[in-house]
């Protein structure tokens, strides 16, 4: 299975026989790239997918079939707007200042009905269900089967819970280097969705699939490390928090840019549901408002849980897991060079105490505010190409308008008889 990760975060593969594998492992898989979202034309000749021998994996649920993460060709040059391409890029670019990322990503989701209209266990009602014992006990079949697989396939997976909404699940493995990371985070919603369907279910990773319910984050935990990858270069326990001058800066490129970073952690219309979103039957989002951070303390942004390591708490589940590890890199190799301050950490509940924080920005409060941030920030767009930018704001904005021309029942509700 040739696969490969188009913008909307899209995993699209072709199935060759092992009988035919050697020139495709050579030369590529071809596919027509207008066929998938990466802005090109049906006259564009054809796009290969070569794929990378060092991230193959045979499917732990079907050993018929081993995938393979795919870097995108055309004409013999890298597709540049293409995911992987433009991540792999980035990591190159950090290399060469000397700098190693590695990420741990969250992918919270929910199991619910084939139909998709409901969580899949009519049981799973309490108000509060966070690590609710008898619930993960009963989904125990499914979550099984997939630590297993991760178990199997090295990733060292550590610990598997209820989360926050009814019907939601958190499955954790170590973080990594970030191409691995992101080779590994597209794999497991491929490996979630699909043994959930095994098990007659279906998996869900949309931001905010239930109104009312605490949503589908995705939170990144980010350090960085010498090239040797021995050296966590954001350690330092002198400092407050236990971060480094060298994490500092690069935090600080994460706070200055996340307003248009969002267009790309938060990339789809549904995304705003979740982050500026009331408070969920729950108690709390657990979803940031504003562009702040702090210690330990999960209300804001970015949370610095322990030393040499923060955690970004923006992203949400629709997010392209190649995106993801790319903006990063790309605001905070910025931050490093421009020695970017973070600025103030707030150490309060922001949920409770949010408004008496004035010198923080809100975080974009729909889908185009953000597209707009990310025209305006052109020390990002530059940092991820003009190939990517252009494509993903022309796409991206195509979606909004396309959202715009939709005519809902709630409008209708409030302006008939006005
Ligand atoms: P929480 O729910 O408290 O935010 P989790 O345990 O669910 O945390 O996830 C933490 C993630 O952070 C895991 O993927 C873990 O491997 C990763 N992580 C831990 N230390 C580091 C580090 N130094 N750099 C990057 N990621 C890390
Ligand atoms: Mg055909
Ligand atoms: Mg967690
Ligand atoms: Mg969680
Ligand atoms: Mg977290």
């Amino acid at each position: 299975m040739i696969s490969y990760t188009d913008l909307f975060g899209g995993q699209r593969a072709k199935l060759v026989p092992a009988a035919a594998i050697a020139d495709m492992q050579r030369d590529g898989a071809s596919f027509a790239g207008f066929a998938t979202w990466l802005d090109l034309t049906p006259a564009h000749p054809d796009l290969f997918a070569v794929p990378d021998p060092s991230s193959v994996i045979r499917l732990p649920w079907n050993k018929d079939v081993a995938w393979v993460a795919a870097d995108c060709i055309m004409d013999d040059a890298p597709v540049e707007q293409a995911p992987r391409v433009l991540l792999k890029r980035l990591i190159a670019e950090a290399a060469r200042e000397g700098l190693r990322v590695k990420t741990g990503v969250e992918a919270e989701f929910f199991l619910i009905s084939p139909d998709g209209s409901k969580i899949s266990d009519e049981f799973d009602t309490a108000q509060k269900p966070c690590y609710d014992q008898q619930a993960v006990m009963r989904r125990y079949d499914v979550i099984a089967e997939i630590c297993d697989s991760m178990l199997e396939l090295g990733w060292k997976p550590y610990q598997n819970d209820h989360e926050d909404a009814n019907g939601q699940f958190e499955m954790n493995w170590e973080y990594d280097d970030a191409l691995r990371t992101a080779d590994k985070h597209s794999f497991f919603k491929f490996m979630v969705k699909s043994i959930a369907e095994k098990h007659g279910l279906r998996a869900t990773f949309m931001p905010k699939p239930f109104k009312g319910l605490t949503g589908n984050g995705c939170h990144a935990h980010i350090s960085v490390w010498d090239l040797d990858g021995e050296v966590n270069a954001f350690a330092d326990k002198s400092m407050p928090f236990g971060l480094s001058a060298q994490g500092k800066h690069f935090l600080g490129g994460i706070m200055k840019h996340a307003s248009a970073l969002a267009a790309v952690t938060n990339p789809t219309v549904n995304s705003y549901k979740r982050i500026n979103a009331p408070r969920t039957t729950s108690g709390a989002t657990w979803a940031p408002n504003a562009v702040t951070w702090t210690g330990n303390n999960r209300t804001h942004m970015v949370r610095v849980p322990g030393p040499g390591r923060f955690e970004l708490r923006l992203p949400d589940g629709a997010v392209n897991p190649y995106l993801l590890q790319a903006i990063i890199i790309a605001a905070g190799l910025s931050g490093i060079r421009s020695k970017a301050d973070p600025g103030q950490h707030h150490d309060i509940d922001m949920y409770a105490a949010g408004h008496t924080v004035t010198d923080a920005p809100r975080l974009p409060l729909n889908l185009l505010d953000a597209l707009r941030e990310y025209e305006k920030d052109e020390v990002l767009q530059k940092a991820l190409g003009n190939a990517f930018s252009s494509a993903y704001l022309k796409l991206k904005h195509n979606e909004w308008n396309m959202y715009c021309s939709q005519f809902t029942s709630w409008e209708h509700a409030t302006t008939l008889d006005i």
